[in-house]
């Protein structure tokens, strides 16, 4: 896989970031691609939640994870309620938190992360994260609904507290077929002020 393709791009700074014990959550399973890295990242002593409001992506989910069953707890569930599903000992310790949003490739089109819900889960993630933990998000603007959400993502991360996080972006700036968008939010360790940096 190209490392500056955005997918290649999102693994190299999974595989960087994240270390055997680990805490982490896939927010949208999916077919479970992305949460089979996670789960080899945080090995046997690490845990990943997952979750995804459809039984098919969780079904397809467990079937790939089968050989990391005792390291992973998966919910049919959306995401905006993790906090609420989420273990109490887990919250604050989380060191990273995966969105891939849009729908299921191979499901049903129709039924896809929304704007509203979106933004709630950010909403719970940020307050999940240990301190220098992270979000790593990717929207998808080239469908209808893929691109107002992407505008109300970039809209809520625009004006994320600064002296809090840290927003990056990563786009391929030249395609014109409006290519996903990675969004990363680190959680700083300390409050920003003008003394510490
Ligand atoms: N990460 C996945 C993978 O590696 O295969 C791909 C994720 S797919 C692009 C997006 C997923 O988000 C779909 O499976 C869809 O069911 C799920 N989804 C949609 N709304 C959701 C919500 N509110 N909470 C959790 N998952 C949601």
């Amino acid at each position: 896989m190209n490392s500056y393709t955005i997918l290649g791009f999102n693994k190299q700074l999974l595989e960087k970031s994240i270390t055997k014990g680990d805490l982490v959550i896939d927010a949208t399973l999916g077919n479970g691609n992305d949460a089979l890295l996670l789960a080899e990242l945080v090995g046997a002593d690490g845990h990943l939640f997952g979750f995804d409001k459809q039984e098919q992506a969780v079904a397809a989910s467990k079937a790939k994870l089968a050989a990391y069953n005792e390291r992973c707890t998966l919910f049919c569930a959306g995401h905006e309620q993790m906090q609420a599903l989420l273990p109490a000992v887990a919250h604050g310790k989380i060191k990273a938190i995966v969105f891939n949003l849009g729908y299921l490739p191979g499901g049903d089109e129709t039924i896809t992360t929304l704007p509203e819900t979106t933004l709630q889960a950010l909403d719970a993630a940020l307050a999940l994260l240990a301190p220098e933990g992270f979000v790593l998000l990717t929207a998808y603007p080239g469908h209808a609904t893929g691109s107002v959400e992407t505008d109300a993502v970039a809209k809520f991360l625009q004006e994320l507290d600064f002296s809090e996080y840290m927003v990056f972006t990563y786009q391929l700036l030249n395609n014109k077929n409006h290519p996903p968008q990675t969004y990363i939010i680190e959680k700083r360790k300390n409050r920003f002020s003008k003394q510490s940096e």
